[in-house]
């Protein structure tokens, strides 16, 4: 992975896509304990997801989904079975060597952005950049700029989230998330709190991700149309995967960046 350029035009451009899955879980179950009593979201679940693939996990409230989202993005870790991303055995890496791989390979987009109210939105977005003490001020500017321009917002830099609508705020909160090359993204209802128009060009935006960078995307929604815009979907119910059917589109949902 780059460290110390960022272009976006050239990153992972050239890369196939490759047989070998990317996310592959293997047996996967999660439970929690609540007392004495066990809840297990996940149980004995399998999935493969293919580099640059843009998948989408609907299910009803309190399926698992966001329990599974955590654990791809290594944030929490598997009570039982194998979950490899990027070829490496999540399970087996301690709490601190897990969050030292989240930060360069996972970027996470929440449904209420979860930007610092307080810094602007070039702060914002140089903030998972502050953690690599390999880059200096210049070369953390660099990516910074070019992560805004390619969520279309350069001449927005210097406004606070408050100041943003909120397409801008979860187009800020895309930059945060890839302004360090993860290969990684995953995103928890990204297009919940907002309108159509701006949910379609946050649904472009990962698409173009997806097609023209190689991300890996897995996306939770509720919104069926918004799942239209990802290359599959697959369903959680009572801690299995089900395969939807239904032919997903290709076409854009929109073509604008406002
Ligand atoms: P979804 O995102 O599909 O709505 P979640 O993954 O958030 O579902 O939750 C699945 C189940 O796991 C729920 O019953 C929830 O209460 C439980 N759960 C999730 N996280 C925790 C936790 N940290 N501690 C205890 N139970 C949890
Ligand atoms: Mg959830």
């Amino acid at each position: 992975m780059p460290t110390n350029t960022l272009n976006f035009n050239t990153i992972s451009m050239n890369t196939t896509k490759t047989e070998i899955a990317f996310i592959q879980c293997r047996s996967l179950s999660k439970s929690y304990y609540k007392g004495s009593t066990v809840v297990t979201p996940l149980e004995a679940l399998n999935l493969d997801v293919a580099k640059g693939e843009f998948l989408a996990l609907m299910g009803p409230s309190g399926s698992g989904k966001t329990t599974l989202l955590n654990l791809i993005a290594g944030i929490d870790t598997p009570t039982t079975g194998s979950l490899f991303v990027g070829g490496r055995d999540l399970g087996t890496l301690s709490r601190g060597r897990l969050t030292q791989w989240r930060a360069q390979h996972c970027g996470y987009i929440f449904q209420l952005y979860h930007l610092v109210p307080i810094l602007t939105a070039f702060e914002n977005i140089e903030l998972p950049l502050l953690l690599d003490s390999s880059l200096d001020r210049k070369q953390r500017r660099h990516k910074v700029e070019a992560a805004l321009d390619l969520v279309g917002l350069s001449d927005r830099g210097h406004h606070r989230p408050t100041e943003l609508s909120g397409g801008q705020e979860q187009r800020v909160a895309i930059a945060r998330a890839i302004v360090a090359d993860p290969g990684l993204l995953v995103a928890d209802e990204p297009t919940g709190d907002l309108d159509r128009t701006s949910a379609n060009q946050i649904l472009d935006l990962l698409r173009e991700l997806s097609s023209q960078f190689n991300k890996t995307i897995v996306m939770v929604t509720h919104d069926a149309h918004a799942a239209k815009a990802a290359s599959r979907t697959l369903h959680l119910e009572k801690g299995q995967l089900i395969e939807n059917n239904a032919p997903q589109s290709t076409q854009s949902t929109t073509n604008t960046h406002a």
